[in-house]
């Protein structure tokens, strides 16, 4: 979101400077900060239960081509998207408000069910009733660390300038703001916004607390070998309901790692373990997960893809921030001073459309009316 806002920004002829360090070498004894865009897949898909959800999710995907295109570095998977969940009943819910939001902003997409949709994803073992609604093109998955490498990329040719380091404290006065970073330097702005992720409620940084909680996440990885994943290459991104409700569980196609590895990824918890404080959320960032919510989610995948042949199964750590509203935080606390956080589990895809919103906010005071009925506040 930061690095959107820093592209939109620089964009509109503001001097920009993205401040913030890159991805640590070792996650497990880094004492920096983390970020939740370490890893290579985030699903990407325009229709969402949510009308705000998948209204910046289209605004976002729109612009992919582009950003790509800019920077010269591409991020996008077209693979498609399936969202599936019960036809009827409990749990229904979530297919029937995504057609409904589908059906008003004319997103395209087909609804499968039963043989048609056993034969359309032979790789996928869903209970009798589930209806599964398949956008074909304009989703499949991105690899966030490269949108974000594209976001800066693209900043920096508007003169945007990157400083690698974490800011500790920034203070206002009648003069504007100071940014005081971890290399012992002051920066002096006149505006700043806080997009610092799962950080954001850092003492120091914003002067108001935030309506937002940080959740602990475990991901199952299935390594997967040559043939099992040329046999899966066809396979779209997956959000899934069951009937029992039991998890919400999503699933990335096989994907290739910096290890060289290629892992098809399960995430999903079924509780929501809260995380307070940079101590507790670095520690969960350095640690391989939840090993029971890690063989809990093993045991989705399995459910959802009794075939699947893999090679083993590890875990990983990541962390979501939930806000009070379920929308993202995109407002002033201050004349100058901005927040911009609260991906609620999704702000990956629509990263981009959330940053120009942000930047729209600072440099014309107020969110553009008409696109969006949600206001972005507290
Ligand atoms: C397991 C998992 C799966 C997910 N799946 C999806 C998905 O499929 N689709 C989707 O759209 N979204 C998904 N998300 C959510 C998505 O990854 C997040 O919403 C998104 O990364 C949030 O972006 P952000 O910019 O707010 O924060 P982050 O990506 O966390 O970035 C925050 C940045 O702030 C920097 N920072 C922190 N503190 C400081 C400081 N003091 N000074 C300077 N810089 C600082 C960090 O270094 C980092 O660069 C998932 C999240 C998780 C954990």
């Amino acid at each position: 979101m930061g690095s959107a806002a820093a592209r939109h920004l620089a964009l509109r002829g503001k001097s920009v400077a993205l401040i913030g360090p890159g991805e640590p070498r070792s996650k497990a004894t880094d004492q920096g900060v983390f970020a939740s865009h370490y890893d290579q897949a985030r699903i990407t898909r325009r229709l969402d239960s949510d009308q705000v959800w998948s209204l910046l999710s289209c605004q976002s995907i729109s612009r992919y081509a582009d950003i790509e295109n800019r920077a010269g570095r591409d991020f996008f998977h077209d693979v498609g998207s399936v969202m599936a969940g019960p036809r009827s009943g409990q749990g229904s819910d979530f297919v029937a408000k995504a057609r409904r939001v589908g059906a008003k902003l004319g997103i395209e997409h087909d609804v499968l069910e039963g043989a048609q949709l056993a034969e359309r994803f032979p790789f996928f073992r869903f209970p009798p009733g589930t209806q599964a609604l398949h956008e074909a093109k304009g989703a499949g998955h991105i690899n966030p660390r490269l949108h974000v490498a594209a976001e800066i990329a693209c900043a920096q040719t508007d003169h945007c300038i990157v400083v690698p380091y974490e800011v500790t404290h920034i203070a206002e006065s009648s003069m504007g703001i100071t940014v005081h970073c971890s290399n012992q330097k002051r920066y002096s702005a006149e505006k700043v916004v806080v997009a610092c992720g799962a950080y954001s409620g850092r003492s120091g940084l914003l002067p108001d607390p935030l309506p937002m909680k940080v959740f602990a996440r475990t991901i199952a990885f299935f390594e997967l070998g040559e043939a099992e994943a040329a046999r899966l290459r066809n396979m779209p991104s997956l959000v899934y309901v069951p009937p029992d409700l039991s998890c919400d569980p999503y699933v990335l196609p096989p994907v290739m790692y910096p290890d060289g590895k290629v892992y098809l990824k399960i995430g999903g918890d079924p509780e929501d373990v809260e995380l307070s404080g940079d101590r507790e959320i670095g520690d969960w960032f350095r640690s391989h997960g939840d090993a029971n919510v890690g063989a809990f989610l093993a045991e989705q995948l399995l459910k959802i893809m009794p075939d699947l042949d893999f090679e083993q199964i590890t875990y990983g750590s990541c962390v979501t921030s939930y806000t009070k509203s379920g929308k993202p935080l995109i407002y002033g606390q201050t004349d100058r001073i901005f927040a911009l956080t609260g991906g609620n589990g999704a702000g990956a895809k629509c990263a981009d459309e959330l940053g120009r919103i942000a930047a729209i906010l600072m440099t014309e005071g107020k969110v553009p009316k008409g696109l969006y009925e949600a206001s972005f506040g507290p």
